[in-house]
């Protein structure tokens, strides 16, 4: 079958080792772009979120490039997420295409669709193969992350501009092509090599924000206008909460991932007092985010929501509180497909000169 995953930063780096080793074809969407965007935009209704609207656009590209299986993560309420694969599914069928939606959620009772959706997927290999697969393929995400990570401390020191975007993406490339664990430790290596080298590690004490809210957003780097690389640049050392690492567990209810569970329930507990229970998507993890860096002795955090994002709506409420009790700055920013580059650079730099003149002891408002 010719399959398609969704973009989402460089979470391809899984697809080969999942579809293509499997005997399926891999359709490769293209990067997100502004026609990815006008695609999901012309054919989702208004009201929905962003996210909602950018996959589609990647399905339609999935499908104009001949994808027959379209896979899409699942979900269980509150907020829309939980039928964000349906809707997407319902809006390609009415648009006439012809295709079979492989959404991957574990069930509340009937496993019926989980177990075809597998079996599709697992194209006749042995299930042995097939987990061991999927085994690589979540070490690959793991090393993604890592190395994501650590772009984030090094871009503020880089030696030469550029040079730790250039560096991720060649480590980006050859995750996506790595067959076995030992060649992901010897990619690690090399990346972490490569970035000391060109770190200039006299650059201490760096401004350090938070980047929270909610999970498509702050992950995709087209979505947020590429925050994290302007944060950089202007020496700015972002620390990312969200990970697709702590969201997979939790929203597949798998204890295996017990590393998961247990920062959740820090972040949770950190929320607790603010806001004491989930209320959908990452509402309640980007208040307990915001506990945690101001904890953590960081300088202020940025909370990114899409337009009309309940969740995030009802964090930004109780962030100006937790901001006043924690003397603890935090800024907003919300986007939708009008959001305009200069508005967005403007506030995001007010945030920073804010944090600059309070490490230099002004005190001023948050
Ligand atoms: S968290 Fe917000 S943006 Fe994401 S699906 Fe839920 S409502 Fe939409």
């Amino acid at each position: 079958m010719k399959i398609a995953l969704p973009r989402l930063g460089n979470i391809e780096v899984m697809n080969e080792t999942i579809i293509t080793d499997m005997g399926h074809e891999l359709i490769e969407i293209p990067p997100n772009t502004k026609r990815t965007l006008d695609l999901g935009v012309r054919y989702a209704p208004e009201y929905c979120c962003l996210p909602l609207k950018i996959v589609l656009g990647n399905f339609l590209e999935a499908l104009e490039l001949g994808a027959e299986g379209l896979i899409m993560a699942g979900g269980w309420g509150p907020c829309r997420f939980g039928y964000y694969a349906q809707v997407q599914r319902d809006i390609l069928l009415d648009l006439g295409y012809d295709f079979k939606m492989i959404i991957i959620e574990i069930p509340r009772g009937n496993w019926n669709m989980l177990w075809e959706n597998l079996n599709i997927l697992r194209n006749g290999r042995s299930w042995s193969y097939f987990i061991n697969q999927f085994r690589l393929g979540w070490q690959k995400i793991l090393l993604m992350e890592k190395l994501e990570n650590m772009v984030l401390s090094v871009r503020p020191r880089e030696k030469v501009r550029g040079v730790s975007s250039r560096i991720l993406k060649e480590s980006m490339l050859k995750i996506k092509k790595a067959k076995n664990r030992e060649m992901l430790k010897q990619i690690e290596t090399e990346t972490i090599h490569k970035f000391d080298e060109n770190t200039d590690f006299q650059k201490q004490n760096l401004i350090r924000i938070a980047l929270v809210g909610e999970f498509y957003v702050s992950l995709e780097p087209f979505t947020n206008h590429h925050l994290e690389e302007k944060l950089g640049y202007m020496g700015i050392e972002v620390v990312r909460k969200n990970t697709i690492e702590a969201w997979i567990g939790p929203i597949m209810r798998l204890k295996i991932f017990k590393d998961s569970f247990k920062e959740e329930q820090e972040i949770e507990e950190a929320a607790y007092p603010y806001l004491a229970h989930s209320v959908g998507g990452e509402g309640q993890t980007t208040v307990g985010n915001v506990v945690l860096a101001h904890k953590e002795g960081l300088d202020g955090a940025i909370q990114v929501i899409p337009f009309t994002c309940m969740p995030e709506i009802v964090a930004e409420t109780i962030l100006k509180k937790v901001s006043e009790d924690l003397d603890f700055p935090t800024l907003t920013l919300i986007y939708d497909e009008q959001t305009g580059e200069e508005g967005l650079n403007t506030r995001v730099e007010a945030f920073v000169d804010l944090l600059k003149k309070r490490r230099k002891g002004v005190r001023m408002s948050v």
